[in-house]
């Protein structure tokens, strides 16, 4: 058992959905730690339970992370051991905490972390796609004009591209890539990794939106959606084409939308609809 630091806060990864990747060193903390701040105290206690652990517990989320920084603060600074876990996976990962970190550093605070899973990382592992170089963007904008927005100005960026995406929008979300990256761009969308129904779909983007489409259980649970990064020898004009495109097609029909495109950018039209 390793020693505990008195008046440090540790940032500890906990399972995606299999209790079993909880690692020794997370467990120890956890079951040291003075006081474990919490997303959903409910959510932790059952894990705490499975685990024959009985901690007090503090609800800390995204709608009073910081009211209760001082709170905090305040037990760290008399000395306490405190720990920070969110629902699942590495907090501040599309978690809360991230303002709390930071306001714990600047008061110069020890905060230290405990490694494990996370459902990116984990999703990034096994999809065989460049890893080397990869950009997070968590979840892509609820709003369908915002979505579209965002992903547009991904269209050029090089690096492979991780989102995170919920069963209610995985659908609206794919139409939205294929039209901002084409369809023919490579992709893989990693479901309830390490859960029962874990399933890796590798393809392009218009045939996983398909293998979606055509079976209601690809479209339950949860989902990390990678996107291979735009060519880049990719000509400027292609490139140019797919933004206009993406664009255009939000007003009128992908054909028409097809067409301006084309014609605006130089880009061939048949690689800016109906595939490469
Ligand atoms: N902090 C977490 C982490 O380290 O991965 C992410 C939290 S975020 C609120 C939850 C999102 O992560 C889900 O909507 C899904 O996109 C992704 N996710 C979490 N667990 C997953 C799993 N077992 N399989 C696939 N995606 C998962």
């Amino acid at each position: 058992m390793f020693e505990l630091k008195k008046g440090a806060l540790y940032v500890v990864a906990t399972p995606i959905g299999n209790l079993g990747d909880l690692s020794a060193r997370a467990r120890e903390v956890l079951a040291g730690a003075d006081l474990i701040c919490a997303e959903d105290t409910r959510h932790t206690r059952q894990m705490l339970n499975a685990l024959g652990l009985d901690r007090p517990l503090l609800a800390l989320h995204e709608h009073n992370e910081s009211e209760r920084v001082a709170q905090v603060l305040a037990q760290l600074q008399s000395g306490k051991t405190l720990a920070l876990v969110s629902d699942a996976g590495t907090p501040l990962i599309s978690d809360p905490g991230y303002r709390l970190v930071r306001e714990l550093r600047a008061a110069g605070i020890t905060v230290s972390p405990i490694p494990g899973p996370c459902a990116a990382i984990a999703a990034l592992s096994v999809a065989g796609l460049a890893s080397d170089r990869f950009c997070f963007e968590g979840f892509p904008p609820h709003k369908a004009s915002a979505r579209r927005e965002r992903l547009n100005a991904l269209a050029g960026e090089t690096r492979t591209l991780v989102f995170y995406e919920s069963a209610h929008r995985i659908e609206e979300c794919l139409a939205d890539m294929r039209a901002a990256f084409g369809d023919g761009r490579e992709a893989v969308l990693a479901r309830e990794i390490t859960k029962l129904f874990e399933t890796v779909l590798d393809g392009t983007l218009a045939s996983i939106a398909d293998a979606v489409a055509a079976d209601a259980n690809q479209r339950k649970g949860e989902f990390v959606l990678i996107v291979s990064g735009a060519p880049e020898n990719e000509d400027a004009a292609l490139r140019e084409g797919r933004r206009l495109y993406a664009k255009l097609s939000e007003v009128m029909k992908p054909s028409q939308a097809a067409k301006l495109a084309a014609e605006l950018s130089g880009a061939p039209r048949k690689a800016l609809y109906g595939g490469e």
